[in-house]
């Protein structure tokens, strides 16, 4: 066996470096943040159009699913049409995912253990040996085999990782070591559990996400408590915050976990306060609309504050770069603590993005 070093946590330094299309993963690299497509891949103008518009909110590398031989070949055009690379998604059909290589994919992912043997998984990784192209080995809990399940009494953590350092040996056999490895469960502490145990026994940049984690509501909160506790031990090269809603969605979340682990610097940083009694404003129509506009201020790192009453809001939005303090149908916008002026209710978010747009010359 050669799967990785052992070696003590942090993870993320030490895991090795991989090259997906452009993107380094591993080795101390930035948590890169993905998500999946959810057009039919052969549709050449709707997955571009959604890949753009991920893009732009900030995605940097995209899984579309390779699930049939038109999918498959429609990966050359639509990379030529966007500018982060793409991986393909692989189920059952070792030819799928041969096409999907020859075709353009930069990664391939795929269960060794459901692409129909060993000898159709040589014929995989010979292609991808011979264009150096990675390949993410994922397993899923759902799909756990029944020796691993009888063996551990039910699925578990340990099951699983047994399960992908097993998938990983398969490739490793086959001379290649171009991985980057992804467990999932839709049981939050299990897979913290997981990703505990295999960052311990192997050194393979980990792709890591809550998987099925569900509506956007749910999803967000399984996953910042699940991706929290497992990147803030330092595990996780690449992520994934899965949501039943908007792929841009899952972009937006993912971002802000990151921001909130003090893992990603780039972004404003919104506190609001809970309002209470005091609150003479329409606080919470504001604080959504003030969320809104700072998505499109990615370039910026601070602090923006947006605060109910004059009583507390001043000195709670102190730390802050910029803050709103409310008052009676106004509130008052402050820099760095300091009153600069008062301004009406309703122009408030202008004014604020009057100095969001001139922070910079400051
Ligand atoms: Fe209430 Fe003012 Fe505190 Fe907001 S900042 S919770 S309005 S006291």
């Amino acid at each position: 066996m050669r799967y990785g070093t052992k070696k003590t946590l942090p993870h993320r330094d030490t895991t090795r470096m991989i090259n997906i299309g452009g993107v380094v993963i591993g080795g101390g690299n930035p948590i890169a943040i993905q998500s999946m497509t959810n057009t039919e891949t052969s549709d050449v103008d709707a997955t571009v159009a959604q890949i753009l518009e991920l893009e732009k909110a900030g995605c940097q590398i995209i899984r579309s699913t390779a699930n049939t031989e038109a999918a498959a070949k429609a990966f050359d055009k639509i990379k030529e049409q966007i500018h982060i690379p793409i991986v393909a998604d692989i189920h059952f059909d070792y030819r799928l995912a041969i096409l999907a290589m020859e075709y353009g994919a930069d990664k391939i992912r795929i269960n060794p253990g459901n692409i129909g043997g060993e000898e159709n998984l040589k014929k995989v990784v010979k292609v991808a040996k011979e264009r150096n192209i990675p390949i993410r080995v994922g397993v899923n809990s759902g799909s756990l085999e029944r020796n691993l399940v009888e063996k551990y009494g039910g699925v578990t953590a340990e099951g699983i990782v047994e399960s992908a350092l097993d998938k990983v040996r398969m490739i490793e056999e086959c001379d290649y070591d171009n991985l980057v490895i992804s467990i999932k469960s839709s049981d939050v502490m299990m897979c913290v559990h997981a990703h505990e145990l295999i960052a311990e026994q192997s050194s393979y940049p980990l792709h890591v996400g809550i998987t099925e984690a569900g509506t956007v509501y749910r999803g967000n909160i399984k996953s910042a408590v699940g991706l929290g506790m497992i990147l803030g031990q330092g595990i996780g090269d690449t992520m994934r915050v899965s949501l039943t809603g908007d792929p841009v969605e899952e972009i937006t979340s993912a971002k802000l976990i990151l921001r909130t682990l003090g893992l990603r610097k780039d972004g404003i940083e919104l506190v609001s306060c809970p309002t209470c009694g005091r609150t003479k404003i329409d606080l919470i129509g504001l604080a959504n609309d003030v969320e809104k506009l700072i998505a499109g201020y990615d370039h910026l790192s601070i602090k923006v504050a947006v605060m109910g009453c004059a009583v507390n809001g001043p000195g709670e939005a102190r730390e802050a770069d910029l803050g709103i303090a409310g008052g009676n149908g106004e509130g008052l916008l402050m820099r760095h603590g300091e009153i600069i002026k008062k301004v009406p209710q309703e122009n408030l978010l202008a004014a604020l993005k009057y100095e969001l747009d001139h922070w910079e010359e400051e």
